[in-house]
């Protein structure tokens, strides 16, 4: 085991592991191992070179330690977490979130989520309200904003790809990031927010590939390639991608 130190202070071991397979470093983090540096097989990366890339990417690592460690915590007590903070990679934004006293006054008897300013949350809501009320409604804000953006965002790959599609939904998908039916609909799931930006890229591309080619074979893969050249690559990293995602976004 050795050891990174990250952009919060803390420390973090590793440990390498060689493959067969892979063509360059990459880092995998998960739950269950914590932090593990795939590297090529054979050509282990001079220590120096291993160090700058850990030290780069150290605020990405203390991210997602931060929230398996939170993830962890939640699960062994039962209880939704409920965020101070929403990170969206996949568009580059950072939300703060306020919780605001109940208002005991007001007659309200449902739980809303409120933009107070860019990067700014509210969520109000009656007295009575729980927890989960609260995740729930800042569920249904993350599928607002994803609808907001990302239909567009597949609508300018597809134009600049030349591959059309017939319309667009984004739903709250428990085990798929994306879907294609024979007419052209591609569904996307509004969690794909919550990826790092290149993959929610290759989500959107995948579909759009499927516009041409329905299965997953040989003719697919040649076409997501020549339009993404790192799709396998992120294909097998996003193997994990499921465990990056808060609790309070998939628990119910
Ligand atoms: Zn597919």
């Amino acid at each position: 085991m050795q050891c990174v130190e990250l952009a919060d202070g803390r420390s973090c071991p590793y440990r390498i592991q060689e493959s067969d397979r892979a063509r360059k470093i990459r880092i995998r983090l998960s739950a269950a191992e914590g932090m593990v540096v795939i590297v090529p097989a054979g050509a282990a990366p001079p220590r120096e070179n291993l160090e700058r890339l850990l030290r780069n990417k150290s605020r990405w690592i203390a991210r997602h330690l931060h929230r398996f460690a939170q993830a962890g915590r939640a699960a062994q007590a039962g209880e939704v977490v409920l965020p101070e903070c929403i990170d969206l990679p996949a568009i580059n934004e950072h939300w703060e979130v306020r919780y605001a006293d109940p208002d005991a006054n007001q007659a309200s008897t449902s739980t809303r989520v409120r933009v107070m300013t860019q990067g700014v949350l509210r969520v109000c809501g009656p007295e009575s309200g729980r927890a989960e009320d609260r995740a729930q409604a800042l569920r249904a804000w993350v599928r607002v904003k994803a609808a907001a953006v990302l239909p567009t965002w597949l609508a300018e790959l597809a134009r600049d790809l030349r591959m059309p599609f017939s319309r667009v939904t984004i739903r709250d998908q428990r085990s798929r990031w994306g879907s294609c039916s024979c007419h052209g609909r591609i569904n996307l799931n509004c969690k794909l927010l919550f990826l790092p930006r290149s993959w929610t890229r290759y989500v959107l591309i995948h579909e759009l590939c499927h516009t041409k080619i329905m299965n997953h074979g040989p003719d697919f893969w040649t076409l997501l390639t020549m339009h993404e050249p790192q799709a396998k690559c992120i294909r097998a990293e996003m193997r994990t991608a499921w465990r990056l995602m808060p609790t309070w976004l998939t628990s119910r």
